[in-house]
């Protein structure tokens, strides 16, 4: 039998789909574990109770725990550029650019954006409870989660000339415009920290990355919401893997159910050739056309009016049944692409030796 031909959308397919089920799959189990370690992660109030919970546990250092403040600042705060009686630790400005690109394939006008400019500042920050004890925030740039707010955005849209219309169509592209973004972390914001809590020898509280690779948040909004999104997300990616999953599998269906198909196909031949083979053996009259080309040699020529209609060289020596004509060898038979008589296009039933008297 042949080897089973896979095409290559089928093979594409199987693999996109089975790659793309491991990459969720490996998403889900990452963010189930960030998740399992959330829900593990004790919760601390800041205040001088504090200090003496970390004094007591070994290395001063706790790796992963949960705290709730408001955000001071160190030093001096930093001001919004475009509201001056805003204060803040932390300040990203972005500017945006927004073009319409024209898809030739989807013949539509499509939205793409390309950053200009980004500029991030940062001032120490802690995080203030009761009784002014407070835990120094490090790396806040390092952590995950929603912790800045959009102070400022606009919109910066560009104006056209006739001309200028003209000359976008025939490039593909359109500038719409700028936009022009600030978000910061505004001073007395209400900040869940998770993190590693450590102490250090002079007495400061700080909340750091863990060493430990779990990971960093910070977020403006409560530890019930956090663990929600995390919640969430880790929906979405088992979603994913499953969905991606089933595709596989209905790709190895439709491959297993074409593989069967031929191997069915090619039992019935084996299977029919074997009856032929028999009923050959059966009736000597039959065998002398049939056997090898050794033997043939001679009578071909003689019988070269009874050649096969296909291959033109082997003696006809099958009879196609229903329509009963005699007109190719067995091996031309098999050879069929459909079981249809070559002569009359009839479907074919049966095939039995040809006897000669
Ligand atoms: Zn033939
Ligand atoms: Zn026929």
């Amino acid at each position: 039998m042949d080897g089973f031909p896979v095409k290559v959308s089928e093979a594409v397919c199987l693999g996109a789909s089975l790659a793309l089920s491991g990459i969720c799959y490996y998403l889900y189990k990452k963010s189930r574990t960030t998740l399992n370690k959330l829900e593990d992660a004790p919760h601390f109030t800041i205040d001088g109770k504090l200090k003496d919970i970390l004094k007591v546990t070994p290395g001063a250092c706790l790796q992963y725990a949960v705290i709730e403040g408001a955000v001071q600042p160190v030093g001096e705060p930093l001001t919004s550029s475009f509201q001056k009686e805003l204060f803040g630790v932390l300040q990203k400005f972005m500017l945006r650019e927004h073009r319409l690109v024209w898809n030739s394939l989807s013949r539509t006008w499509t939205d793409s954006e390309r950053v200009l400019h980004q500029r991030v500042n940062a001032v120490p920050f802690v995080l203030v409870g009761s009784n002014d004890t407070a835990v120094r925030v490090l790396c806040p740039l390092q952590a995950s989660g929603v912790y800045m707010e959009t102070t400022h955005e606009k919109f910066h849209q560009v104006n056209y000339g006739f001309s200028d219309i003209i000359g976008q169509y025939l490039s593909g592209e359109k500038l719409k415009g700028q936009l022009e973004t600030e978000e910061m972390l505004k001073v007395g914001t209400t900040l869940t920290g998770v993190g590693e809590l450590i102490l250090e020898t002079d007495g400061t509280l700080n909340l750091r990355p863990p060493t430990n690779g779990s990971e960093y948040f910070l977020s403006i909004t409560d530890f019930d919401t956090l663990l929600g999104e995390q919640e969430s997300t880790a929906g979405w990616w088992k979603g994913l893997a499953i969905a991606s999953a089933v595709a596989g599998a209905v790709v190895l269906v439709w491959l297993g159910r074409r593989y069967y198909n031929q191997l069915r196909a090619h039992w019935e031949r084996e299977k029919e050739r074997r009856e032929f083979e028999r009923l050959r053996a059966e009736n000597p009259r039959a065998r002398a056309p049939v056997a090898g080309h050794e033997a043939l040699q001679d009578e071909e020529e003689e019988h070269l009016e009874n050649a096969c209609v296909i291959c033109l060289t082997q003696p006809r020596n099958c009879i196609l049944l229903d329509c009963g004509h005699v007109c190719c060898c067995y091996s031309c038979y098999q050879a069929l692409p459909q079981r249809r008589c070559p002569i009359c296009r009839q479907s074919i039933s049966r095939v039995v030796p040809l006897y000669h008297v």
